[in-house]
């Protein structure tokens, strides 16, 4: 048992001063219920709370700790590069060193441009697409996230879904009226849209896996569906890939599924843990960022040298390991198969969506495919199985709208203790 005096005090002393205790909504726990856990230290598959606890978890900083928590390649690069100054406000060569490689390891980029997070590079990227094409609108995906960017608060997922206002206040009419969705894999949808706005639309954004209403997978057409209704009516097709890039392959979710996007924003894995995002793509369409062009994007921070150290280090530790990917795919479908059977043992039908180190288990009998779907999830049961796992030393993602991510510190014997845990959560979670 696994109780946190501490954490209660510290949520409680937050509400003074942070809105709602949180810098970033879903940690809240509103959609599972209960307290946050604060967090002092993390190593490998690890992390530990004020209390004392041990968790072993499946967050991975909601992506970025691909390797574990406190990966030595990644520190030490980021201490090597800290007595040379924490910032220089001018250019750096490390900042070309990750643009090279980058360049290197996503199929469709020939210029990318750093930022500070993965809001940064989605907002950025469709500023460049509308400068490109001299349209305004733009076509997002139900339960899609890509950030808290005004255009893309609308149907949005993450932890927007999970506290239910997918349509934010403070986005004013005009913003939300360029912005017009669809649902996830639903093609002939995409057709009608730009066919009403025919001429009017500049970009095409998604998230090529989805992750962010809990881990749903394009069907085998539509990826290709959205590039080649791009390429008909000149539209820029762009793959946020902050959460997929180099975790689903070196080159992300496009070169998993070979199909080449214009534009690309990445975020979470390309930090190492830092802040740092990036957006790339065509050379004709990143030559309109300014100073190149006319489109303006800046960063005081932008490329900062410890962020751009820990960054490369990740990266080439995964472009020169592509067995990690491999790894992790085996890991991970030892875990759904293995929770599949304990399932099967009670009874249970619930729905497991897997790609990759990504999956999530949708409290729901019915196959996930877009957003209407996983809403049919029982969140309330999904509450009870979150809790119900903590308590046993396991730490998911605090809302049923969000994928879980496997790390390389997982090994067999905390796949058998996590299956062990899943067994007696899922019995826990159906009794009441
Ligand atoms: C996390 C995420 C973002 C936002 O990135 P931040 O760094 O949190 O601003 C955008 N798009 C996708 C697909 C994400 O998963």
């Amino acid at each position: 048992m696994k109780n946190a005096p501490i954490s209660e005090e510290l949520f409680q002393r937050a509400q003074h001063s942070i809105p709602g205790g949180v810098n970033s909504p879903v940690r809240a726990f509103r959609a599972v219920g209960g307290n946050p856990r604060f967090m002092v230290s993390a190593n490998g598959p690890y992390m530990f709370d004020e209390d004392g606890n041990r968790y072993i978890e499946f967050i991975n900083s909601w992506g970025p700790m691909i390797l574990g928590h406190a990966a030595e390649i990644v520190q030490e690069a980021v201490q090597q590069a800290i007595p040379n100054s924490l910032s220089f406000g001018a250019p750096t060569r490390k900042e070309i060193e990750i643009a090279e490689l980058i360049i290197d390891m996503v199929p469709s980029i020939e210029k990318v441009r750093m930022v500070n997070s993965g809001t940064e590079a989605t907002m950025s990227a469709i500023r460049v697409a509308r400068g490109y094409t001299g349209r305004n609108k733009m076509v997002k995906f139900e339960g899609c996230y890509h950030g808290h960017g005004d255009s893309f608060l609308i149907a949005a997922g993450s932890g927007a879904i999970t506290l239910g206002v997918p349509d934010s206040p403070g986005v004013t009419q005009g913003v939300a009226a360029d912005t017009l969705t669809a649902p996830y894999n639903d093609l002939e949808a995409v057709k009608t849209l730009v066919e009403a706005n025919k001429d009017q639309v500049a970009a095409i954004i998604l998230e090529p896996v989805a992750g962010n209403m809990g881990l749903v997978l394009p069907k085998p057409e539509f990826l290709q569906g959205l590039r080649d209704i791009c390429d008909k009516e000149g539209i820029v097709l762009i793959f946020d890939e902050v959460m997929t890039g180099f975790r689903l392959a070196p080159g992300g979710a496009q070169e998993l599924f070979g199909v080449t996007p214009d534009l690309t924003t990445l975020g979470k894995i390309i930090g190492g843990g830092m802040p740092v995002g990036a957006y790339g793509g065509k050379a004709e369409i990143m030559n309109f960022v300014a100073p190149a062009g006319p489109v303006y994007q800046a960063g005081t921070l932008s490329g900062n040298p410890i962020a751009m150290s820990a960054g490369m280090a990740m990266l080439k530790y995964l472009k020169m390991h592509p067995e990690v990917y491999t790894n992790l795919e085996a890991t991970t479908s030892k875990m759904v198969t293995g929770m599949q059977d304990n399932m099967h043992k009670l009874g249970l039908n619930y729905t497991i969506n897997q790609v990759g180190s990504m999956f999530s288990i949708f409290f729901t009998q019915q196959p996930v495919t877009d957003f209407e779907s996983a809403k049919t999830s029982d969140t309330a049961l999904f509450g009870r199985y979150f809790n119900a796992m903590l308590q046993r030393g396991i730490y998911l993602a605090p809302s049923q709208y969000e994928s879980l991510f496997v790390s390389t510190a997982i090994s067999d014997a905390l796949v058998a203790e996590y299956l062990k845990a899943n067994f007696e959560a899922l019995q826990e979670a159906i009794q009441k």
